[in-house]
């Protein structure tokens, strides 16, 4: 088996049909995705033309797209530095540049020298000259506005978000398009 094959990803979407996430787009390896066919958990409805497996006794299509014959629950956003740049948009919520993560940090609202806390509801993307500039002070003291105030984001909200943002065209194979091109923005 070769390389490309072995690194062939299912695209992995819930009972409805949509992704079971957006961002990262949910997607398992072809084994773990061939695995949940044979225990009857998915639905094929994709798969790679011209691949097959064998093994001694069988041949098996490599799937390329599966759904969940259960309708997988969201749960909670995990508190995580992706997660928070995405809730903003990968925008700094003071100037409102929209920023590479790379050049995005971390602003805490009430600052933590005053017991602001590392949460949801207090951290908000920010360019690194905001955050310089807004020190430790609270945005009215340091006259800058918040563009939006922070909150905890659902599930669908991050997913409404990181639909508007572009996938990448030349990461997606072309089975998994038509399930993507409706409720998604593609760039090529
Ligand atoms: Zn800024």
């Amino acid at each position: 088996m070769n390389a490309a094959v072995m690194g062939l990803r299912t695209l992995v979407l819930n009972a409805d049909y949509q992704p079971l996430s957006w961002a990262p787009l949910s997607a398992w390896t072809w084994q773990q995705a061939l695995v949940a066919v044979m225990q009857d958990r998915v639905t094929q409805v994709e798969t790679y033309d011209d691949v097959l497996i064998h093994t001694a006794r069988q041949t098996f299509e490599v799937p390329a797209v599966v759904v969940l014959k259960e309708y997988k629950k969201r749960k909670h956003v995990p508190f995580t530095r992706y997660n928070v740049f995405l809730r903003d948009e990968f925008r700094c919520q003071y100037c409102g540049a929209k920023l590479p993560a790379n050049e995005l940090t971390f602003d805490h609202v009430i600052p933590r020298s005053r017991s602001g806390q590392s949460s949801w509801e207090n951290i908000v993307s920010a360019c690194g000259p905001d955050n310089m500039k807004k020190a430790n002070r609270t945005p009215s003291e340091a006259h800058m506005k918040l563009l939006r105030a922070p909150y905890r984001p659902t599930p669908q909200d991050l997913d409404r978000i990181a639909r508007k943002m572009p996938l990448v065209k030349g990461e997606l194979h072309n089975t998994w398009l038509d399930y993507l091109y409706w409720s998604a923005e593609i760039e090529a």
